[in-house]
């Protein structure tokens, strides 16, 4: 995709909103600020540059808030490299090469990566290790939506979930304390197969 041709993107079809995760492509039920929208009012659009729901909190657009606008993102709708569409904003993953390996999660917008995270699972030992999460972006809701597309993957109820050292500065602090983690904070709980793939332990 040309320069050109996203400057284009963006004046013709719209402003980069924040994404929100939305399991299943449920209409949410507060805004990101937390009013509740059958109260606020809401209005349903469509995003041209995303291919995305667009969704305007009325409460927070009659007050000029810059949130009041924000897409939906469904963290189940997952593509493979390969497949993934070259427009629009789509999540795409890369299983990792062995059981208990390092696998990817990237967000891309008109085909290029905008945000990814690393991560390590293990459904034999019900396990899954968030390694890095990293974003072009910052604070407009890319790494948020990878967690949920990451959760989607090994659902907290069936997986214990745990991340590597966080990086102790107050954007990391915000990010990981605004998103409902289910897991362990910056203590990696890795099974053998964890450790075995990432050379960590050898048999012999
Ligand atoms: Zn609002
Ligand atoms: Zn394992």
């Amino acid at each position: 995709m040309s320069e050109q041709r996203r400057d284009l993107g963006r004046g013709m079809y719209g402003r980069a909103v924040p994404v929100r995760p939305a399991p299943g492509g449920r209409s949410p039920v507060r805004c990101p600020r937390g009013h509740d929208l059958a109260i606020a009012t809401a209005r349903s659009g469509y995003h041209h540059w995303y291919d995305l729901t667009e969704i305007t909190c009325g409460a927070c657009h009659a007050l000029g808030d810059p949130l009041a606008s924000w897409c939906l993102v469904d963290p189940g709708e997952q593509h493979d490299a390969r497949s993934a569409p070259g427009s629009g904003l789509v999540l795409v993953r890369t299983p990792p090469a062995e059981r208990g390996g390092v696998g990817q999660l990237a967000l891309w917008v008109d085909g290029e990566a905008q945000a990814d995270l690393d991560l390590a699972m293990c459904g034999p030992c019900r396990r899954a290790v968030i390694e890095h999460v990293r974003t072009d972006q910052p604070r407009r809701g890319y790494g948020r939506v990878l967690v949920a597309a990451a959760l989607v993957r090994a659902p907290p109820s069936m997986y214990r979930w745990s991340t590597t050292p966080i990086a102790d500065d107050p954007v990391a602090r915000a990010f990981w304390s605004g998103i409902s983690w289910p897991g362990t904070l910056g203590q990696p709980d890795y099974c053998t197969d964890m450790d075995r793939a990432a050379g960590r332990i050898q048999d012999w």
